[in-house]
């Protein structure tokens, strides 16, 4: 039976994406070996990561604008301390909109002194906080631009006279940004680009080699820069089906192109959420996520009916997140319309039901 995957992470790809990765596994490019043994100097492998970095750019059309992609290992959480391990002299500013940039928080306040200059968490995360005023002299604002675990999203982005750096692991490559606003972006692979493995770095070179302390060359973003990303040996399959992703991406006609589907989908599902009365939506509408929506039943004496219909229906991956509970619908690049249609049927067969 078809399966309708909307796992909040790691997350559905393209089939032809994994079709390709999986070949790349038996025969690389025809050479009779796999991308999995050969040497990562080998001239292959090093198109494979140049293609990969320059994709990203220009895919966030981010060339020639002085920025630097990397490929790098050890999660999105990694980047929560190398952002302050680069950035951080004396004092941050982060906006707390929910798990992630908590966790964010966490690791920073280990470099430096750290202003929370906005924070939903006496709403559980159902906003994005508005209003705020950023204090000047920072050196750096940190926000999440999509908030995985509750289903809220920025659309409008702050202003700052600071570096402003953002957490897009979950929705990078989905709407169409002025990326530029963005002194540095990241982005684990595993929601919207590839398997788990790599993190996607994009930085602004002018912002590095301003602090005082030593960084080790792992934790260095300028070692990895004048590395051409390959300072150790990267995650070959991760980056190959990452580059291949980011390709179906560029062919389908980028970001704008999906940012499309990616609007019909979230407006399918959403009409549903609120005009079906056996559920309702977890966040504020006004910030609502196109790529995470997250709901709950109304009546929680349904659950096993709806769960039932869900597996039969061939839907996986809809439990939300263990911390919150309810359900979280994630409708990264690669999920189709058909599936949320699908999705969407099945909530309206409760309705019928219940
Ligand atoms: C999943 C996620 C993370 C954590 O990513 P890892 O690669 O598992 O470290 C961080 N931030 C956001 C917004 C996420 O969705």
């Amino acid at each position: 039976m078809k399966k309708h995957n909307f796992s909040a992470g790691p997350c559905i790809l393209p089939k032809e994406v994994l079709l390709k990765a999986s070949e790349s596994v038996m025969d690389f490019n025809g050479s009779g070996l796999s991308l999995i043994e050969i040497s990562h100097r080998s001239k292959d492998f090093v198109a494979v990561m140049e293609n990969a970095r320059s994709l990203a750019l220009e895919l966030l059309d981010l060339k020639d604008k002085g920025y630097k992609a990397l490929f790098l290992q050890g999660g999105a959480s990694m980047e929560f301390l190398m952002v302050a391990y680069n950035l951080l002299e004396k004092r941050a500013g982060y906006l707390n909109t929910g798990t992630w940039s908590d966790k964010a928080i966490k690791e920073a306040k280990l470099f430096g002194e750290i202003v929370e200059v906005g924070s939903s968490k006496d709403e559980s995360f159902k906003y994005i906080p508005k209003g705020y005023s950023v204090p000047s002299g920072l050196d750096y604002l940190h926000i999440t631009s999509n908030n995985t675990i509750f289903g809220t999203q920025f659309k409008k982005f702050p202003k700052t006279d600071c570096p402003l750096v953002c957490d897009m692991s979950s929705d990078i490559f989905s709407r169409s940004l002025d990326f530029s606003q963005f002194d540095l972006i990241y982005a684990g692979a595993q929601k919207n680009m590839g398997p788990a493995g790599t993190t996607l770095v994009v930085v602004k070179e002018e912002i590095l080699g301003q602090v005082s302390r030593k960084i080790p060359s792992m934790l260095d973003y300028q070692v990895h820069i004048a590395k051409d990303s390959m300072f150790n040996t990267p995650p070959v399959f991760a980056v190959y089906t990452s580059m291949l992703t980011l390709e179906w991406l560029k062919n389908l006609g980028g970001i704008a192109a999906i940012e499309e589907i990616n609007e019909k989908k979230a407006r399918l599902l959403y009409s549903e959420i609120d005009l079906n009365p056996v559920f309702e939506g977890f966040a504020n509408v006004e910030d609502r996520s196109l790529m995470n929506a997250t709901f709950n039943l109304t009546d929680d004496a349904l659950k096993t009916t709806f769960d039932d219909m869900l597996k039969e229906a061939g839907i996986n991956g809809l439990n939300g997140h263990r911390s919150v509970g309810g359900y979280r619908a994630s409708m990264y690049n690669a999920l189709s319309l058909d599936s949320v249609g699908v999705l969407v049927d099945v909530m309206s067969e409760m309705e019928r039901k219940g």
